[in-house]
């Protein structure tokens, strides 16, 4: 059975496409959003909720099975995506010391080059300004759910009355009703959701709250034989705050993201929030009962801001076809990482495991990939800037490190039999930085600087990364051959921290 499947695979991916990139040039849209799960995605087979607008680009196009990113967080997963390069080339290694340089080249300079109208709207958080933009409108930092600030070209701020997913789609029609019709576009829409701290809009808050969400199998993981795991900040229980993060606000508790709110949006907030404090503090929950209530609020308020998400999505899609630009647009959704829902306990990303490394990524392209594609072979964030460049017919500069998907689809590059990974923020969660490589079989990941360990996991026996292989008897072998795996993609990327790292210097 598994022999067919992948034959299957295999046959699919080599008829992927109908067609040679079309004369015409395409326009691009690149929908981002931030920390959405794969596992709530009902394309992937989630049961959690539908994401029908989500899904029409995976059912009109192709769906990425294996999608992952090379650095499992916001800021620096934007940077790999404008260059094609990983976090040690384009220099932005993480939120905490790191500033992006927008002067380097990125992909959309190629495309600006050579005839494209560029635009981001939306989240970018890579704290310089943006270069390489005929037109952006971003939120600055980590921006705001309710009424949020925008920074514009002119170096002023602008707070926008309403809902930041509404509004990121409303600037983005905006910009597309008077772009320059006689030029193709490039454009990257960029959400602020699914992140953290979840607010809903008020037409969906409490749409969940008739669901019971199951608790993922690994939800009391104990981590064994996983030194990171150990001291990792990120758990559900202990790190996710309740009134930060779940709203639960004692009279007087001022929280800022709650005291944007204006008198109409504050009204539905409290209407809605303040019978779940009353019933909790009620129910004066402590130890596992606190933490699976936890855990139910998470889902309810996370999957509220992901519906919100989806249906802008929908507009995004009805404007195509509404001004007849569907046929000669390519869109791309893909988050710039994964994140947990639950899965060993934890919320946030970050590590090397399947939940945060893989990520969510689909891709239509009209008379050219074939509608209901599912690809198994690899494909990475880093993959994106090169894309578009083969689209477009633009040459793909040297230094870009990922490769084109078309190219891929349509059979003339070899899908990667490896990734490489490197992560490196060292703060908030307590996540020890770390660098590994991932083959169809096993994943070996070097953890180093906040702990110092291997940790070796059998994909097909163990997809939730739960059993630390690494020293064990019968392994030595496959574990030598990862290392060597493991240096060559080093080199190949010229990596020179983890070759430190490796050499003990
Ligand atoms: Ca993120």
């Amino acid at each position: 059975m598994k022999r067919i499947t992948l034959t299957l695979i295999l046959f699919t991916a080599c008829a992927a496409l109908t067609a040679q990139p079309k004369a015409k040039r395409p326009n691009i849209v690149i929908i981002l959003s931030d920390d959405h799960a794969y596992q709530t995605i009902s394309a992937y087979g989630s049961k959690f909720m539908q994401t029908p607008n989500i899904d029409r680009i995976a059912k009109e196009g192709v769906l990425f099975n294996k999608a992952y990113v090379t650095n499992s967080i916001c800021g620096p997963s934007r940077a790999v995506l404008l260059t094609g390069k990983y976090s040690h080339k384009n220099g932005f290694k993480d939120n905490e010391t790191s500033n992006f340089n927008a002067a380097q080249d990125l992909f959309v300079k190629q495309l600006q080059a050579n005839g494209y109208q560029t635009a981001w709207i939306g989240k970018y958080h890579l704290g310089t300004q943006p270069q390489g933009f005929d037109f952006w409108q971003i939120l600055p930092g980590q921006g705001s759910y309710y009424n949020p600030e925008m920074l514009m070209m002119d170096g002023s701020r602008k707070r926008i009355e309403g809902y930041a997913t509404n509004i990121v789609e409303d600037v983005t029609e905006t910009w597309l009703d008077q772009r320059d019709t006689s030029k193709p576009f490039c454009l990257v829409i960029g959400h602020k959701s699914t992140h953290r701290t979840w607010i809903p809009d008020t037409t969906d808050m409490g749409m969940f709250d008739d669901v019971t969400f199951p608790f993922p199998e690994n939800f009391y993981d104990a981590y064994d034989n996983r030194e990171a795991a150990k001291v990792q900040d990120m758990t559900i229980a202990k790190t996710m705050i309740l009134g930060y993060d779940l709203k639960m606000l004692t009279p007087g508790d001022k929280e800022p993201a709650v005291e944007r709110m204006n008198t109409v949006q504050r009204a539905r907030f409290d209407a809605y929030y303040q019978p779940i404090y009353e019933d909790f503090k009620a129910r004066n929950l402590s130890g596992k009962a606190l933490t699976e209530w936890k855990y139910q609020r998470y889902m309810k308020d996370y999957l509220s801001t992901a519906a919100s998400l989806d249906r802008n999505i929908g507009r995004t899609l009805d404007y195509l076809d509404q001004h007849q630009l569907t046929d000669n647009t390519i869109v791309i959704y893909l988050s710039d990482q994964g994140f947990y829902m639950g899965e060993h306990g934890w919320f946030d990303k970050r590590f090397m495991y399947e939940e945060s490394f893989r990520t969510p990524m689909m891709m239509r392209y009209p008379g050219v990939i074939k509608p209901g594609i599912k690809l198994n072979g690899y494909v990475m964030n880093l993959d994106i800037a090169s894309t578009c460049l083969d689209a477009a017919g633009v040459a793909i500069p040297e230094e870009i490190q990922g490769k084109s998907i078309l190219s891929l689809l349509n059979g003339k590059t070899k899908g990667r039999d490896a990734m490489y990974y490197h992560y490196y923020e060292n703060g908030e969660h307590s996540v020890s930085p770390h660098f590994g490589v991932q083959t169809k079989k096993y994943k070996l990941i070097c953890f180093y600087k906040r702990v110092d360990s291997w940790e070796l996991y059998d994909l097909r026996k163990d997809p939730r990364d739960m059993h630390n292989l690494y020293g064990k008897k019968k392994y030595e072998k496959i574990t030598q051959q990862l290392k060597s795996k493991l240096n060559a993609l080093i080199a190949q990327y010229e990596d020179e921290d983890a070759r430190r790292v490796l050499n003990g210097g």
